[in-house]
């Protein structure tokens, strides 16, 4: 599996070390740190260790899994029974605004539908 970085990208730097985090999780291929701006009780990013854009990037079946595998164990260590949400943002469209994939696991309270 690629390693490769990008200098310029934040979640590369927290993965690095260069920005401080709250790790949750830290494997070979993923960490899950908890977002700086908490949408829910519960508000954790999991991410590739390798520099991806997005979902829209990775071909790979196997890291794919990895992180949403990732998730759903985070939210069974967090008691979070009563549900959660997994979101994705993509693209310009898709409301994202680091460049660098990472799945969102919200727990805690009770989301609505359709999403904003
Ligand atoms: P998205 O809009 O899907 O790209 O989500 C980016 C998320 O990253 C937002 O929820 C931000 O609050 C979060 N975020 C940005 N910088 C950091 C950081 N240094 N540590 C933790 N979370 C961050
Ligand atoms: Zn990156």
């Amino acid at each position: 599996m690629s390693t490769n970085t990008d200098a310029n990208c934040i979640f590369c730097k927290v993965i690095n070390g260069q920005i401080p985090s709250q790790k949750l999780s830290d494997d070979e291929h993923s960490i899950a740190i908890s977002d700086l701006n908490p949408q829910a009780p519960v508000h954790i990013l999991i991410m590739p260790k390798m520099h991806v854009a997005s979902i829209a990037a990775l071909d790979s079946p196997e890291l794919t899994g990895h992180l949403f595998q990732k998730a759903k164990k985070l939210a069974t260590e967090l008691k979070l029974e009563k549900g959660f949400r997994i979101v994705v943002n993509t693209g310009d469209d898709g409301g994202q605004t680091v460049h660098h994939l990472h799945i969102h696991l919200l727990g805690g309270r009770a989301f609505g539908w359709p999403p904003g």
